[in-house]
Order: structure tokens, then sequence, then C-alpha cells
């Protein structure tokens, strides 16, 4: 999860919960130094290294859209595809909701969930199925989505909460 292009975050290692590591959510990754990186980066599990966060694949990404400070982790898990898990403790920032719907302008499905809401909020793009976007979730990410794995989806075109996901 952690490469040198995060900059100082490490909030991917403590709000996802990390079965192969027996680290629950909400609390850091055992080989995790917060805010500087992973202990044992060049040797850490194949799952870590396979994590495909949208920050650290942008090469000089804005700082603002780093993960810790937009309290969204974007993850691309296909080539249409991210999963957004939201920090439960911050508001949907107006700088996370410009990139959900930049997202979808560029054609992604995006969907935020996180271990407070039961309905997880699916971003079309338009001439996408919601639903199918959703079946993708839980095909490939099933341990993330594990609680929330029966709940309805909800489908939004855009952001109408006031920045609230729950
Ligand atoms: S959330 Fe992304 S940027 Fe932050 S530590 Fe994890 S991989 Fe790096
Ligand atoms: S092993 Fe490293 S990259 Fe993997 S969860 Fe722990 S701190 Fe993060």
């Amino acid at each position: 999860m952690i490469k040198m292009e995060c900059d100082g975050c490490t909030v991917c290692c403590k709000l996802i919960e990390i079965p192969w590591m027996d680290s629950p959510r909400g609390e850091y990754c055992k080989e995790c130094e917060p805010n500087v990186g992973c202990r044992i980066y060049d040797h850490a599990p194949e799952e870590c290294l396979k994590f495909r966060c949208a920050y650290n694949q942008v090469p000089k990404c804005n700082i603002n859209l780093r993960p810790d400070k937009l309290g969204i982790i974007f993850d691309k898990i296909t080539d249409d595809v991210f999963i957004g898990t939201v920090n439960p403790d911050v508001l949907i920032s107006e700088e996370a909701q410009k990139q959900v719907a930049l997202f979808v302008k560029e054609g992604f499905g995006v969907v935020l969930f996180n271990d407070k809401i039961s309905k997880p909020m699916v971003f079309s793009p338009k001439g996408k199925n919601p639903r199918e976007i959703w079946n993708e979730v839980l095909r490939i990410r099933e341990f993330v989505v594990t609680e929330i794995q029966n709940a309805n989806i909800v489908i939004h075109k855009k952001f109408h909460l006031n920045g609230q996901v729950a």
C-alpha cells in the first residue's frame, strides 16, 4: 500500500481492514510507522503491493487529493471502477465531491462506503448501469464489503447531502 509516492500518508494501513496482516479497521498495521510509511515495503505481502490507490498511481498528484487530507481513499479496482473508502470521522469535503464528479465525467463508476453506512453510494457515468458497477465491486473486493454485501445500494447522480454520507 505505502510507497514513496504516498508523501507521508499512511491512512490506508489504518482505515481499511487488512485481513492478511490481522489488522482490524481503525488500527494501524503493526508494520506501519504513522505518517512515515511501511517498515517492510520492499517485502510487504503481495496483497499490499497490489493495492491501486489512485493518489499514489499519479506522479506529482495535487497534495490536497492525498487520501488523509481528502477523507476518501480511492482505489481503482478495475479499469472502469473506483471504490472510495470514506473516513467515517470526516465530512466529505467539496474537494472530494469534485473528485467524484470528475471521475464520473471521465467515464468511471464510483462506489463510496464506510463502516457506518449500510447503503453504499453508487455514482455511475452516463450509459452505465449502476447495478453492474456494484456487482463488479462485490466480485472484486468481497473482503472489503462483507458487512454491507447484502445491502441495497443508493444510486446517485450527484451529491445532494451537504457533505454527509450517513
Ligand atoms: S491511502 Fe494511498 S497515498 Fe495513503 S498511504 Fe495508502 S496508498 Fe499511500
Ligand atoms: S504491511 Fe505495510 S503496506 Fe501492508 S498493511 Fe502493513 S504497513 Fe501497510
